[in-house]
């Protein structure tokens, strides 16, 4: 029995504090932990002082969530722990022994996971409470403002969307204002912020909102995921960001911050890959506060976690940062497909007569809704003499009676999928007639909603 009192005393007096002060230990800046020392007791009671006031955290949700991970830790060893001493023999300490090992590692592996988790969260909300802009979006509840600004974010830095923001928060401040305004209107205030799905899309949802919602948006995730231009990510926003719902968001900069941390290296454009980030950003999310959560870990991945030489001698979360400490920052996330980028050379035809310039609206392709110029595509860099020469260019113009006054420079236009090389021609005609295009009087050319590319060419002319 002896042995059993002595087991005992060295669990209770040394190795549940030890294990315990390793285990808040892991919250503990770099600094303070390599100084720890527990020569005295006196020392190990101010270290565990030092880690608790170290966290810079108050009583918040996260923290007492941790408590209560564990406690339940505590209780689920102790109840092994008795198991142990139950039909306890001196002949069988060594089995005993091998069994109170086991426990132990049961328990510091439990501790491991779960603090692990929950620190990441808690850290993550006081990084934010340091750290956060102070962007209009955040200081609203409402929805159609939330909505707004994540529509003109996707694939938009702030510092781009921001006036856009202001802009259409201006013109439009209720859901009804952008639902009663014209297409053009929309397209005309989306000029240069690219991808114009993205405004036909609002428009489109504006109009269902205020026709079929009365106005008011869904307070249901799935309703919200039927709205046109809404994908799991912007519901997951509106929902937690307006309503407090338990949606975690999932985008570029979590998905980089959860594969960088968790060293997750299943390639994030893979069905499985999508899976495993939405669960793990689930698993993680402070269901009590999702909204500072989810805005928590994107003002992460955009300001600390960059895609780009990310800042990590200051990071709050080196110690448990994956790609950090095995140094593949670079290497995560993985992505598995590379976008095939297809080259464009288009030539605008800007085509004068005495009334006016053709200008069409296009029906479909990226510029869906947008006003431009007529144009002929080739395959390859043509020069000037061979467009001249292309059939193209025979069978558009069959009267002789033009007169070519300039052709631009090169412009090169970068979207996701495609790199265009656009030149610009500016032709005096008589009498030429183009179906499905409209002659616009030349100072009225800016009115119209225009690609970035034609507004770019605009700046050279002096149109705008
Ligand atoms: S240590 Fe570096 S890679 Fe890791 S989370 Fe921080 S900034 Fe990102």
């Amino acid at each position: 029995m002896w042995c059993a009192g002595i087991i005992i005393v060295v669990f209770f007096l040394i190795f549940l504090p030890v294990f315990s002060a390793l285990f808040l230990g892991l919250n503990v800046p770099k600094p303070l932990k390599k100084t720890a020392s527990f020569a005295d007791i006196e020392s190990f009671i101010s270290f565990i002082n030092d880690s608790i006031t170290a966290r810079e955290v108050n009583f918040s949700t996260p923290v007492f969530s941790e408590i209560l991970l564990t406690s339940s830790a505590f209780v689920i060893f102790i109840l092994l722990y008795i198991k142990f001493l139950t039909n306890f023999e001196p002949a069988n300490i060594l089995k005993k022994v091998a069994q109170l090992l086991c426990f132990c590692l049961f328990y510091i592996v439990y501790c491991f996971i779960f603090q692990r988790v929950m620190d990441f969260s808690s850290k993550l909300v006081n990084w934010y409470h340091v750290n956060k802009r102070d962007l209009p979006w955040r200081n609203t509840a409402n929805a159609y403002y939330i909505w707004l600004s994540e529509i003109i974010l996707q694939q938009t830095r702030v510092a781009q969307g921001m006036p856009y923001y202001l802009a259409f928060v201006n013109a439009f401040p209720k859901v009804e204002s952008l639902a009663n305004a014209s297409e053009d209107k929309v397209l005309k205030m989306w000029q240069g912020l690219g991808y114009y799905s993205r405004a036909r899309n609002l428009h489109f949802t504006a109009k269902d909102i205020a026709n079929n919602h009365k106005g008011k948006f869904p307070k249901d995730y799935q309703k919200i995921l039927k709205l046109k231009g809404v994908g799991t990510y912007t519901a997951a926003a509106i929902t937690s960001f307006a309503f407090g719902m338990p949606y975690a968001v999932v985008d570029g900069n979590v998905i980089r911050v959860l594969s960088r941390i968790f060293g997750v290296e299943t390639p994030f454009d893979t069905t499985i890959g999508k899976k495993q980030f939405q669960e793990l950003a689930q698993e993680l999310l402070i269901k009590e506060d999702a909204s500072t959560y989810n805005q928590a870990i994107m003002e992460f991945g955009a300001m600390q976690c960059r895609p780009k030489s990310p800042d990590c001698s200051i990071c709050t979360m080196q110690d448990f940062c994956e790609a950090y400490n095995k140094n593949r920052i670079t290497e995560l996330p993985v992505k598995s497909k590379k976008i095939k980028v297809k080259k464009r050379f288009l030539h605008f035809l800007m085509i004068e007569n005495e009334k006016g310039v053709y200008l069409g609206k296009r029906k479909s392709g990226i510029w869906t809704g947008l006003y431009e110029f007529p144009f002929l595509e080739f395959n390859s860099n043509v020069i000037e003499k061979q467009v001249l020469e292309s059939d193209e260019w025979l069978q558009l113009f069959t009267d002789k009676s033009l007169k070519i006054e300039s052709v631009s420079e090169s412009f090169t236009h970068i979207l996701s999928h495609q790199k265009i090389h656009a030149q610009f021609w500016r032709i005096k005609v008589k009498g030429v007639v183009f179906e499905n295009h409209e002659l616009v009087p030349k100072n009225n050319l800016v009115k119209y909603p225009v690609s970035r590319l034609t507004e770019k060419y605009f700046e050279t002319i002096e149109l705008v």
